[in-house]
């Protein structure tokens, strides 16, 4: 079963929710985490982790030969992310812009075009323990997308493991599409506050629209509002679990440990999460 980990914004506790959650189900099952949460990723900070694979993530740049180019504007036409253009004196990409979909290239008609490829980030593979195996994507400083190196992390999802858990980058990008597509489940972490709703709503809206069943993890949750509560009743999304605002979790936290580790009780919780998500996805 694969399980994306959303939030709607960064900050709620989703690396808390994930990794938590990947090492106690590890007890129990075979497990991999990914970390798909390719401009910052930081479960890795939580585990001592021996990695075994390293590769690099390329994207296929165009190169325009000026020379042979005929101006028809064909690759522009077709670039449906403006990333070139043609002028009076030839065909120019913006790097920043290109996705290295090569589309240009296959509609131009004189081969004006070729390709150079560009490293944008790494993958790198290891394993946590017998039952935990890790990958992590990392995109390099200034690289404005990082939904390649996640597409080739995903290439390395362990078929033999029993559950995959993806820890996704936070918003409703491209690279969260890229997380949740062939997802079983997704569970949105979000936090009693107004932002907290207004993010989780954006995570909800667009999990329904890929047709992913999803349930709520409450981090940081407190008595004083139900604001979180509500949208869930009214949406009709079940609440897995909650997770109270208390100084002892966020100290354990912020020392790069495991709460569940320490509070055996919480393990308990989490998989029963699992047993409800189960039940959901039937
Ligand atoms: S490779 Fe794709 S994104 Fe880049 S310029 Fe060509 S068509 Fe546009
Ligand atoms: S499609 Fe080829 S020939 Fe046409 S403008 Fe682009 S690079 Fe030039």
């Amino acid at each position: 079963m694969k399980i994306a980990i959303l939030s709607g914004k960064g900050g709620t506790g989703k690396t808390t929710i994930s990794t938590n959650l990947a090492w106690t189900l590890s007890k129990i099952k075979s497990v991999q985490l990914l970390d798909t949460d390719v401009e910052e990723p930081n479960d890795h900070i939580f585990f001592d982790i021996s990695f075994t694979h390293e590769e690099n993530v390329e994207l296929l740049l165009p190169v325009v030969d000026n020379n042979t180019c005929i101006r028809c504007g064909e690759c522009s036409k077709n670039c449906q992310f403006g990333a070139i253009s043609v002028f009076e004196s030839g065909a120019m990409v913006f790097e920043s812009l290109c996705h290295g979909c090569g589309v240009c290239k296959m509609v131009c008609p004189v081969n004006a075009i070729t390709e150079n490829p560009k490293s944008i980030g790494k993958i790198m593979l290891g394993k946590i323990n017998e039952n935990l195996k890790f990958g992590m994507g990392l995109l390099n400083i200034g690289e404005p997308s990082g939904v390649k190196i996640i597409r080739q992390l995903k290439k390395h999802i362990d078929n033999s493991a029993e559950i995959v858990i993806i820890d996704s980058q936070p918003g409703s990008s491209c690279p969260v599409v890229e997380t949740l597509r062939n997802v079983d489940f997704a569970i949105l972490v979000t936090e009693p506050t107004t932002f907290g709703l207004h993010d989780l709503k954006l995570a909800f809206e667009l999990v329904s629209e890929m047709n992913i069943p999803s349930g709520i993890i409450i981090n940081r949750d407190s008595s004083k509002t139900k604001i979180i509560d509500d949208f869930a009743a009214e949406k009709g999304i079940p609440i897995l679990m909650r997770v109270p605002f208390e100084r002892k979790i966020a100290k354990i936290y912020s020392e790069g440990k495991l709460f569940t580790e320490y509070f055996p009780d919480y393990q308990e919780k989490f998989i029963a999460v699992y047993e409800t998500i189960k039940e959901l996805v039937k």
